[in-house]
């Protein structure tokens, strides 16, 4: 798949324009609404698109997959622009914004939600929960349910109704030879399986079907601000709490900066049901010097706009993450402390950065068969860094603590061909049935490894 030539942009853009309704917005970099159209979470993960299409009708997907794919033109699918890798944007190509299709449909009968390929969490949960309603989602309500439902995902109700895709019941979705078609669960349909787990690299999906679970409301949870010489108790009761039975409750944990020259612990505690209930389980935490304490009673949506404006788009930004076996050493994250501490005195700018580690017990995410879905998941917590910065490649630093967490727990964090395990092969074999051309190659990449690699 190749970059449009300069002179051809304008030309292409007002062809498209003619096959696409009026309501359809084409952008090229003559438009005044170019650099709002290429813009992304990550500042760091813009590209310049020769050709922005920002389709009004879902049907319209198609024409435009149509369109790139029979003149060899590279791709990029954008949802909520989240993704700090810059695959939902293209330096040269299409890139096709799916942010005019937000509409969601709630079934209070079957408590089945239907969202457009281009909504945001925000949408879902407002639209379930004025029916009761909660659908597995993320914990920022800014990102798309396409690109975080497609990598697979998970957050608070993970403990209880497992990942993201495992509630996923059906999508429809445009293949790389522009036919649309179903994918379902009830029709042991394969793109269906293959879509759990690595859907960007097999088509533009223009609807997902969710199973949606009644949500008791009002939920309790908030975030907490603790001192750093707390960090024994913190990582103990982290511990505790991962091992716990009770299948309501999770925690997001980690280091930020709180004042000039002072690191924190910020913690994000939740539980589904009543307050004593909450306040009873993460006693341990609530029982340390506090320095900030915003849990209270309040609806399972408002959890989802928690981090919201610590996580604003529009800075240069790299995340990545790994995971640990459990128990979490205090050691090791002291150790990790010490790297985050040494890398936010380098760059002048890097005082937003946030390490989080998040404390999902995975039993209910395990018990899901393998043959239902393509990811391989093992037991372990996550642990990410959200750097962030003005001028300083900080994708040094993420990247240069992915490979200490490496060293310390061996063989895990892999990628590749490792996430995907003994289901490999027969993912690659869909991949070169259904998309042999790779036209959707901004997601993992597949047909670039073999089997036996
Ligand atoms: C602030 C923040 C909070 C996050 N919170 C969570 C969380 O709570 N839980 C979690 O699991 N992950 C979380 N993530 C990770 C998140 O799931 C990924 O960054 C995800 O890719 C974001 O999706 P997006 O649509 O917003 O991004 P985009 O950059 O728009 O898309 C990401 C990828 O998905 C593809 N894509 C998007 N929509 C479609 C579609 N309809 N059809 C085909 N391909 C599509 C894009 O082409 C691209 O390859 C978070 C990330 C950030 C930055």
């Amino acid at each position: 798949m190749s970059k449009i030539q300069e002179d051809e942009i304008e030309e292409l853009a007002q062809f498209l324009r003619l096959q696409l309704s009026q309501r359809s917005v084409v952008v090229t970099s003559k438009s005044s609404s170019y650099q709002e159209s290429i813009a992304r979470w990550s500042s760091a993960a813009e590209k310049r698109a020769a050709i922005v299409v920002i389709p009004d009708d879902h049907r319209e997907v198609a024409i435009v997959i149509v369109f790139a794919q029979t003149r060899g033109i590279e791709i990029a699918i954008r949802g909520g622009g989240h993704a700090t890798s810059g695959s939902s944007s293209t330096d040269g190509g299409i890139c096709i914004d799916l942010s005019r299709l937000r509409k969601v449909i709630v079934d209070p009968d079957t408590k089945t939600v239907t969202a457009q390929g281009g909504a945001l969490w925000a949408d879902v949960d407002k639209a379930a929960e004025e029916h009761g309603l909660a659908v597995v989602g993320g914990t920022v309500n800014t990102t798309s349910v396409g690109g975080l439902t497609l990598s697979g995902s998970y957050k608070y109700l993970v403990r209880q109704y497992g990942l993201v895709i495992n509630n996923l019941l059906e999508v429809e979705l445009v293949l790389a030879d522009g036919k649309t078609v179903t994918a379902s669960r009830h029709k042991t349909s394969q793109p269906f399986w293959a879509i759990r787990g690595a859907g960007a690299s097999f088509g533009a999906i223009l609807s997902f079907n969710f199973q949606a679970y009644a949500m008791r409301t009002p939920v309790w949870g908030g975030a907490l601000v603790i001192g750093i010489s707390e960090l024994p108790k913190v990582v103990a009761f982290a511990n505790d709490l991962f091992l716990e039975s009770d299948p309501k409750s999770a925690m997001i944990w980690g280091f930020k900066v709180i004042a000039p020259d002072t690191f924190g612990i910020v913690a994000v505690v939740f539980y589904e049901g009543m307050e004593q209930m909450g306040q009873a389980l993460f006693a341990p935490l609530l029982n340390l010097q506090l320095l900030v304490n915003s849990t209270c009673s309040r609806s399972y949506s408002s959890m989802n706009t928690l981090f919201n404006n610590d996580l604003q788009a529009g800075y240069r930004r790299s995340m990545k993450g790994s995971e640990f076996l459990t128990p979490l050493d205090y050691t090791f994250a002291r150790k990790c402390l010490a790297e985050f501490q040494d890398f936010i005195k380098r760059p002048p700018d890097a005082s937003m950065s946030v390490m989080v580690f998040e404390v999902f017990p995975f039993k209910k995410i395990i018990s899901v068969s393998k043959q239902t879905q393509h990811l391989q998941i093992v037991e372990y917590m996550g642990i990410y860094c959200v750097a962030e910065y003005f001028n300083y490649d900080c994708t040094n630093f993420t990247t240069a603590l992915v490979k200490v967490l490496l060293l310390i727990y061996p063989g895990i964090g892999v990628g590749g061909k490792q996430v995907f395990g003994n289901n490999f092969t027969r993912l690659l074999d869909l991949k070169k049935r259904y998309d042999p051309t790779n036209v959707f190659s901004k997601g993992p990449q597949l047909l670039s490894q073999t089997s036996s690699e």
